[in-house]
Order: C-alpha cells, then structure tokens, then sequence
C-alpha cells in the first residue's frame, strides 16, 4: 500500500527543511545513496517570482539539494522550460540565490534517449539525464492547469520532454485531453521519480498554470513514493472526484491507482477554484473535433495588458496566434485548445473564455434529474 505523507508548513526555512527532510528520509531515506546522482525535478515552466505560485518554490529546491548532500550524494537541478533560458528562470524566481555556495549542478535538459513507452505513442525522446539518474526527486507545485484540471506529480515529469518537442508532443496527443493524459500517465510510468514532494504551501487556483491563476495558501507539503496517490490525495484534499483529472481518470482505467494510507493531518480546501476545463469531449471520435470547437473555452487576449513579447506565437503548437497592432488574435479553426499559450504567458494577458455551446452543454450535463 502506498503511503502519502502530509505535513502542515511554510517557507521559513529552518520549519520547512525540518519538515522535507522528515518526509524524505521516512519515504526514500534508503534510496540516496552516497555518491550516486540524483536529480531534482522542480517546476520550471518559465520566469516568474515565487509570489506567482508559478513554480516551485525555491526554499524547497533548497531542501532537496540539502538533502542530498547530506546523504553524500550528487544532486543536479535540472527541468526544460516551455520557453526562456533555464539561467534566467533559476535567477528570476530565487533559486540561483537560494542554492549559492551548495554544491549542486544546475542545467538544462539537454539531451535525450529514445524510450519505447508502449501504445499508441511507441517511442519518444526523453531527457537522458531522467533516465540514466540514480534517483529522482520530482518537486511538482500544486497548480490548476486549463486543459488537465490539475498539474500535480505525474504532469511534472512532462518537463523531461525537451523544448520544442513538448510542442510537438501536445499537438500530436494534445487535440484530445483524454489521449493526452495517456502520453503523461505512459511519460511518468516510463521516467518513475523515486520520490515525490508536492509544493502545496502556496498553491495556484483558477486559470492556471500560468500567470493568469491567482496564489492561494494552502499550507502543506505533501510526499509519496507513489505519483498517483499523491495525486489522487490531493484531489481528495481538495475536494474533487480524482476521476476528473484526466491523468487519474485513465490511470484508474489501466490499473494503476493503488490503494494509499495518509500520514498527517490532510486539511480540507474549500472552493478550491478549477479552470474552465474542456470536460465535454465525449461520444463517438468523429464527434470530438466538433464538440471541440463548439464546446471547450477559448483562449482569449486583453490586448491592454500584452506586451507583444512574442512567447504566445512562439510555443503555440498549432500556429494558431497572430500577433495584431496591439494585443494577438487566434484562428479558433486551428487552436487544439491546449492552453500552453495561457500558460506561458508572462503578463498575464491571456485568459480563456467558455463559448455558448460549451455554456449549454454545461447547464445540461448539470441539470438535476
Ligand atoms: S499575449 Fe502574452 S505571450 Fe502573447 S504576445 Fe502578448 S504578452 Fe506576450
Ligand atoms: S492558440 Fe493557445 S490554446 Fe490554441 S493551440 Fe495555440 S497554444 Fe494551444
């Protein structure tokens, strides 16, 4: 049985290193060992300040490298941003500061090894580091992603796709949540972090996972050696049906949800606020496309808050964004409603809207019998 941990806390450091090294040693204190090379995984997506709630925090980065050393091992930070230089985003939200005179390697995903993860995808580049580690440590942050409901343990290992190839990825799997998070699901069952300590100090509600959610604090942090009861237990936290995560909901149909035991008080989160998610794909597959369109909300600009940087056009996978005068425009044809392009964007610029149909759809999947 799988054991999650859960423990109230914050980001003063002496109470928080306490806490994760508490919560590591207990799940996989035998796991490190000296002089092996372990790699931490934090969320790195893009820049942004720890007060985003954007990433993971720094603090924590901090406590697993500390760790590590500790156990006399090697750490290495490493993830792949969505877009920017990893240099930068260590340096904009605290981490380069935060991990000064420790000795700890800090770079990029870089190169690859290809890995059979099974059907429908067969094989697929992931970062070589990931695979060839001694042990991995996955630091994801509690946060509500437009297309996934939730990004949590498993999505976190999504970062071991490089650059552009996640590009690549969202647009062969993402047109459809359901296969999507069956790429995520076979990504992590293929990279298997040893342990996972979830940043649910500062979470993000609402339109995550970018800059467009709003910070709320939770207070835990949360550890599992097992992705998917960590997940599953936040839901619970929560106070969401976890068969509404799409990662869960096809983890569950392939049998990989095990039955899990918590450890500490779990606190409930009332009015956690989701995204608008497009749940309403469902029915026959020549049907998907439509409803798609028709029904899953839109990703829409305040065109006075964008800067015209370029970060939306440039990661979109379906060349959907054209940038306009003042703000950027979206050929809603070509859109696969993947929302990196919320997602990355760094001034908050853009939100998603649900369209009439998916309010229609909406109203008559909750109608009361
Ligand atoms: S919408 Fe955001 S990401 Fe796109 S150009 Fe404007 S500011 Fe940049
Ligand atoms: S416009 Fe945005 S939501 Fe649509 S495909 Fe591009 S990145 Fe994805």
């Amino acid at each position: 049985m799988a054991s999650v941990i859960v423990r109230k806390t914050s980001y003063n450091y002496d109470q928080l290193k306490k806490v994760f090294f508490e919560i590591i040693e207990t799940l996989a204190g035998d796991k490190i060992k000296p002089g092996s090379r372990v790699l931490i995984k934090p969320n790195m997506l893009s820049a942004a300040v720890p007060q985003d709630a954007v990433l993971t925090h720094p603090l924590i980065i901090k406590a697993a490298v500390e760790y590590v050393l500790q156990k006399g091992a090697r750490p290495q930070v490493s993830d792949s941003p969505a877009i920017g230089s990893f240099e930068h985003i260590l340096k904009m939200n605290g981490t380069k500061d935060a991990l000064a005179g420790l000795d700890v390697t800090c770079i990029p995903f870089k190169n690859t090894v290809r890995v059979d993860i099974g059907k429908p995808y067969s094989r697929i580049d992931i970062a070589k580091d990931a695979m060839e580690a001694d042990a991995i440590i996955n630091l994801p942050k509690l946060k509500t992603h437009g297309q996934m409901l939730l990004t949590l343990a498993v999505k976190n290992m999504f970062g071991c796709i490089i650059g552009f190839q996640k590009a690549r990825w969202h647009m062969r799997a993402g047109v459809d949540s359901m296969a999507f998070a069956r790429l995520l699901t076979a990504i992590h069952q293929a990279v298997r972090p040893t342990v996972s300590i979830l940043d649910g100090i500062l979470a993000l509600e609402g339109e995550g996972p970018g800059k467009g959610g709003k910070p709320r604090h939770i207070g835990v942090l949360m550890g599992s050696c097992d992705s998917l009861a960590l997940d599953t237990v936040v839901c619970r936290m929560l106070g969401i049906d976890y068969q509404s995560v799409p990662v869960l909901k096809i983890a569950k149909e392939i049998n990989l949800i095990n039955s899990y035991e918590v450890e500490g008080d779990l606190p409930t989160v009332y009015d956690f606020k989701l995204p608008q998610t497009g749940g309403l794909i469902f029915g026959p597959r020549f049907l998907h496309n439509f409803l798609r369109r028709h029904t899953m909300p839109l990703p829409v600009c305040n065109n006075h808050l964008c800067k015209l940087c370029g970060q939306c056009w440039t990661i979109c996978p379906a060349q959907a964004i054209q940038s306009l005068e003042a703000g950027v425009e979206f050929d809603y044809q070509k859109c696969i409603r993947c929302y990196c392009c919320i997602e990355i964007c760094p001034h908050g610029a853009l939100h998603s809207k649900e369209t009439i149909g998916g309010k229609v759809m909406r109203r008559l999947i909750d109608k009361p019998n």
